[in-house]
């Protein structure tokens, strides 16, 4: 017979779901929970979103299957964050919770004694991220300025099984690439032996049902796969391309950011991707890629301030 679960001074009992407001402690901030424990025993799966709380595609989908999602369909449990960053949600700014000007997926696993961001990232990881979690989905997508294609980040280090788990997990999502990249929860999460992945779809602060459907599809998947719902991984199209080598290329300075590339472009090594002006057209930064490649991700405004996303890609 399963047993209840504890999170956060929140008792769900077999067979239940509850949908609560965890409070931040020492703050006024309460990040909506659906916690929905099974009939069976099984594996223990947490979603987060809305980390970037631009990122609607994600946070939309992870408040469906909390709803649509009940406990006699279940074996195991399911834990939805939706969305983790809900100051950020209201204010509607890119990347950053407002109250501190982080971005909250950096700081894991967070502390307690820290700013808004580091108290979220320590709720999240101390009760979610701890034994007893099999595996991690972190949905994002491309924040309120940023235009990108499908594809999914995997940390390249941590425990080697969680490691290579979430390799095999990937290779059946429905997105174009797989980059290999650390950093964030999900480094954290590996770190901990709990498989995990970022998946990004959807941008420039839009967001359709189609969109949340292609989500859905891949966060049941992975729910199938470890049997935690009942029926068959479904396997879309060709597998995704992953990229041997990823650059993540932030900006060095502010100003004005003119592109030179499209999504999903090829380049080669050398060409120009883009630079960064001043308001009377003088040039402050120029990027040059540094070999043949392809561009999933890219800023989308004139107006780039230092530290933020350029252009990604990978070869
Ligand atoms: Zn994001």
């Amino acid at each position: 017979m399963k047993t209840s679960l504890n999170y956060a001074n929140y008792e769900v009992k077999s067979g239940t779901k509850e949908q609560m407001m965890i409070s931040i402690e020492g703050t006024d901030v309460k990040i909506p929970v659906t916690i929905i424990n099974g009939i069976d025993d099984g594996k223990t799966m947490v979603v987060t979103s809305g980390v970037h709380s631009g990122e609607y595609p994600g946070i939309e989908c992870a408040i469906q299957l909390a709803q649509e999602i009940q406990p006699e369909n279940v074996k195991g449990a399911i834990v939805f964050v939706h969305p983790c960053n809900p100051t950020g949600f209201e204010a509607q700014v890119s990347y950053i919770v407002p109250e501190d000007g982080k971005n909250l997926g950096r700081f894991f696993p967070g502390n307690p004694e820290g700013t808004l961001t580091d108290r979220i990232c320590h709720m999240i990881s101390s009760n979610f991220l701890k034994e007893g979690t099999d595996m991690l989905i972190d949905l994002h997508g491309g924040d309120l300025h940023e235009r990108l294609s499908t594809f999914a980040f995997v940390p390249k280090t941590g425990e080697e099984n969680a490691q290579k788990t979430s390799m095999e997990i990937a290779s059946f999502m429905n997105v174009k690439y797989i980059v290999m990249s650390g950093g964030g929860m999900t480094q954290y999460a590996v770190g901990q032996g709990i498989p995990a992945l970022v998946l990004e779809r959807g941008d420039r602060g839009s967001w359709n049902q189609q969109e949340v459907d292609f989500y859905k599809k891949d966060v049941l998947n992975i729910f199938k796969y470890f049997q935690v719902i009942d029926g068959k991984v479904n396997y879309f199209g060709p597998a995704p391309y992953v990229f041997e080598k990823c650059d993540m290329v932030y900006a060095p300075v502010s100003g004005c950011w003119y592109r030179a590339i499209e999504l999903e472009e090829h380049f080669v090594e050398g060409q120009k991707l883009g630079e960064i002006k001043d308001f009377h057209g003088n040039v402050l930064h120029t990027l040059y890629a540094n070999y043949d490649g392809v561009v999933h991700a890219y800023w989308e405004a004139l107006s780039i301030k230092e530290g933020q996303l350029m252009v990604g890609y990978g070869a």
